[in-house]
């Protein structure tokens, strides 16, 4: 830190992203990627897009706007396009809290909640999950009266538990919290979760709003593109805040891309399908090796391997060459995140793991 760094925010602790290798080859279940490659329309989208590049993007992105509501069955106006969903959710966060206005969210859950907090000056409200690290809907009632929440932001499925709520329950924690925005990040949803842009289509509850992106099940993390869905006034709100700090925040390739992969529904259904089938597979052969492995409705899995601290096991993997996440948190310590790749790469991680392990008894 130089001298010149505001002091305010001499205790800012940054985010810390998964590892991306740029030397060695790894078999990379790290970061959530999708195995599989864009929508085939992506990449002669993008090279059109390109060949227009001396021109600003369009600060509206209106063609993908349109495209997405089209997809999801929302008004235009129900939808704001992010450079990644990260964002989106921090022109919420940034919208909807404040130094008197806290931002309520689980003890384990995405770690970038708490940075944001930090960047700018907002409290947090942080609930513990329970020991087994379901959420329990009613730990969530009435924050907005009890500790005057802003807003209150809920991974859906979570992360990096891939447990999930049905939506009904988030749309309950909406109404018990009428003076709060309630946000559900909705990044897995598409690989087992059930969405809450359902309640965004009605308009009621009016104070839910659904964050997505475009990193994971449609194989963009590279694009930067993420989208919010929320009812019109609460859209309004999060432009006002996007517009003082960047307005072409979608750059015109992005912007291709997106509206590329939302035109390839099958693409789409036929990768989703395959992660879903491959996590079946890798949650059965990892509980075959003794692992305890929660039930996941995202691209990976959260599991404790009961022979080796989890530190221990990602060290031995990554010298294998497959990557997966470790936390070295309080109650993650023990246990990997790990995402689910090709079938291939997965018999790459069983192999791994069969070789770094010590004998079950
Ligand atoms: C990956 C992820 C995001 C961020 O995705 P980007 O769109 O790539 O910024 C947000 N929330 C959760 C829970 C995630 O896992």
């Amino acid at each position: 830190m130089s001298r010149y760094f505001t002091a305010e925010l001499a205790a800012l602790e940054p985010y810390t992203p998964g590892e991306q290798p740029q030397n060695r080859q790894y078999i990379k279940l790290n970061t959530n990627e999708s195995p599989y490659p864009p929508a085939p329309g992506v990449a002669g989208a993008v090279e059109q897009a390109a060949a227009k590049l001396a021109l600003y993007s369009d600060p509206e992105s209106g063609a993908l706007v349109r495209a997405a509501a089209g997809w999801f069955g929302v008004q235009p106006g129900n939808i704001l396009c992010g450079n990644g969903s990260d964002e989106n959710l921090m022109l919420a966060i940034r919208a909807f809290c404040s130094k008197d206005r806290p931002l309520a969210f689980a003890d384990v859950t995405y770690g970038f909640y708490p940075v944001w907090c930090q960047l700018f000056g907002i409290p947090q409200a942080v609930l513990p999950l329970k020991e087994d690290f379901t959420l329990d809907p009613a730990d969530y009632y009435g924050l907005d009266q009890s500790r005057n929440v802003g807003a209150i932001v809920i991974a859906n499925p979570n992360a990096p538990t891939g447990l999930a709520l049905p939506a009904e329950a988030l749309a309950e924690i909406a109404r018990r919290n009428p003076d709060a925005v309630v946000i559900v990040d909705e990044a897995y949803v598409d690989f087992g979760g059930e969405s809450c842009v359902p309640f965004v289509r009605r308009g009621d509850p009016a104070n839910l709003m659904v964050v997505q992106t475009f990193s994971k099940s449609r194989s963009l993390a590279g694009g930067r593109l993420g989208l919010s869905l929320a009812p019109e006034a609460l859209t309004a709100d999060l432009k006002r805040v996007k517009y003082s700090m960047n307005p072409y925040n979608v750059n015109r390739m992005t912007e291709a891309a997106g509206i590329a992969a939302l035109t390839d529904r099958a693409y789409f259904e036929q990768n989703c399908a395959a992660i879903r089938a491959t996590r079946a597979q890798t949650t059965a052969a990892l509980r075959r090796r003794g692992f305890t492995v929660l039930d996941s409705s995202a691209n990976f899995v959260f599991a404790r391997c009961p022979r080796l601290p989890g530190g221990e096991l990602y060290r031995r993997l990554k010298d294998r060459g497959v990557l997966v996440r470790h936390f070295d948190a309080p109650r993650l310590a023990d246990w990997l995140r790990i995402t689910i790749g090709s079938p291939e790469q997965m018999q790459g991680l069983l192999k791994a793991l069969d070789a770094v392990l010590p004998p079950q008894d």
